[in-house]
């Protein structure tokens, strides 16, 4: 397997209302698949002018929102960070919005007809984009709600829902699984979130996701497993639910090899291990050595003693070889694009790239193949030793933890998710 690591990332340029550039890989070449091209993209054209993408036209319950930040949003030319600053766009402003590119909106600025594109994570929809009865929207996303909800689904779905657990995480907490639809369904697919501690928000986007599809009847032939919290420590750490003197401990470490200088209540809020210190996204089998990992327990970055050596990582492999799984698909929070791939298994690759680009095209996100970075995660093993086509999902606007307001542009853009996910297994 070729591997070409990147050498540079892309730095940051102006801010403003949190604005800051994702780290985009520098495009590699693999010997046998091309680049994948993010969905909706015209073919290129001779004339540059022309080769800017078009958003995914925006659903209609989303078509006017107000910006809310703190001061202002930046407004550019095209959908990055570094593109020309044409305007800044006061918190209360009223906005038209034309469609979704990758972390974007397409906007149109009611007071002077303007067009532009601002981060989408600073929209509030005017019109009431979700309804649910059971799973609220909130910034916090405890483990406490999640149990609330599944037994109050459990209750009300019977007849198409059923509970299993994958395991206990580090702290001792039960981690659930919904299964939609029967488990002896033909087929079958797992739907993985929060395997990091800060990403809560994915919970809340997979329970949300679950409520509807299980409102809407599920499905007849696919079984949707859904484990909306993979480690509910980490989300504990985060949300200032879960201190002790261990979590001190991995603190003092980080600060006496200058791993950080946040206070310690800032460094727990940015939590992504689970209670262990371990990154339970590099804990995988999948070329675990190469990962670059943290010198020593941390609440990111440390792959662990060995691959698995946790208990959230080996319970989610274990589940994983369980069930004759069409897909796996683990929500993450910061990009608004799916990465489809790891290393070459075409296959694999195949049907995977299908599936990213059909939620893609949904969604408005980005598509984008392995840069040859990141190694020992859940989507990498699922992948690469499981052989299943296996997509990460990254749902945010900004850095996690996502405040609720990312939420509308997420749900908006993911509600249809598992609608496109059954279509596409049944085929698979
Ligand atoms: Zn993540």
């Amino acid at each position: 397997m070729k591997r070409i690591i990147p050498a540079v990332l892309a730095v940051l340029l102006f801010f403003g209302c949190g604005e800051k550039e994702v780290p985009t890989p520098v495009e590699i070449t693999f010997p046998s698949t091309a680049p994948a091209e993010p969905a909706g993209t015209p073919p290129q054209s001779a004339c540059p002018a022309d080769a800017t993408p078009q958003p995914v036209p925006v659903k209609a319950d989303m078509e006017y929102c107000t910006v809310i930040c703190d001061d202002a949003v930046n407004l550019r030319e095209s959908p990055s960070a570094k593109a020309e600053l044409t305007a800044q766009v006061p918190s209360g402003t009223r906005v038209h919005v034309i469609g979704f590119e990758g972390r974007y909106a397409k906007v149109e600025l009611e007071e002077n007809g303007k067009t532009g594109y601002m981060i989408a994570g600073y929209l509030m929809p005017e019109n009431s984009v979700y309804s649910a009865s059971q799973v609220q929207p909130t910034a916090l996303y405890t483990y406490d709600a999640m149990m609330t909800d599944i037994g109050a689904l459990t209750a009300k779905y019977a007849d198409i829902m059923q509970v299993e657990t994958l395991g206990i995480s580090a702290a001792g907490k039960e981690i659930p699984v919904l299964l939609l639809g029967s488990k002896n369904a033909e087929k079958h697919v797992f739907i993985q979130a929060s395997i990091h501690g800060r990403e809560h928000m994915t919970s809340l986007l997979a329970m949300a996701l679950s409520e509807a599809w299980l409102a809407s009847g599920a499905s007849d032939t696919v079984c949707f497993h859904v484990a909306p919290m993979v480690n509910p420590d980490g989300v504990s750490i985060s949300q200032g639910l879960l201190d002790d003197p261990s979590l001190q401990a991995i603190y003092e470490k980080d600060v006496s090899s200058d791993r950080t200088e946040r206070n310690y209540e800032d460094y727990r809020t940015l939590w992504k291990a689970n209670y262990h210190g371990v990154d339970l996204n590099r804990n995988f089998d999948a070329l675990w050595e190469n990962v670059n990992t943290a010198p020593h327990i941390s609440s990111e970055g440390y792959r662990g003693d060995a691959p698995e050596s946790e208990p959230e990582a080996k319970a989610l492999a274990a589940y994983t070889k369980r069930y004759p799984f069409s897909a796996t698909v683990s929500y993450h929070c910061t990009g608004s694009l799916i990465y489809w791939q790891f290393g070459l298994n075409s296959p694999v690759d195949d049907k995977a790239l299908t599936l990213a680009e059909l939620i893609a095209a949904d969604a408005g996100y980005t598509v984008e193949p392995d840069d040859g970075t990141s190694f020992g995660g859940y989507k990498d093993w699922a992948s690469s030793v499981a052989g299943i086509p296996s997509l990460t999902v990254e749902i945010g606007t900004r850095s996690a933890p996502l405040p609720e307001i990312d939420f509308y542009n997420i749900w908006v853009r993911n509600r249809n998710a598992f609608e496109i996910i059954e279509k596409w297994a049944k085929n698979a």
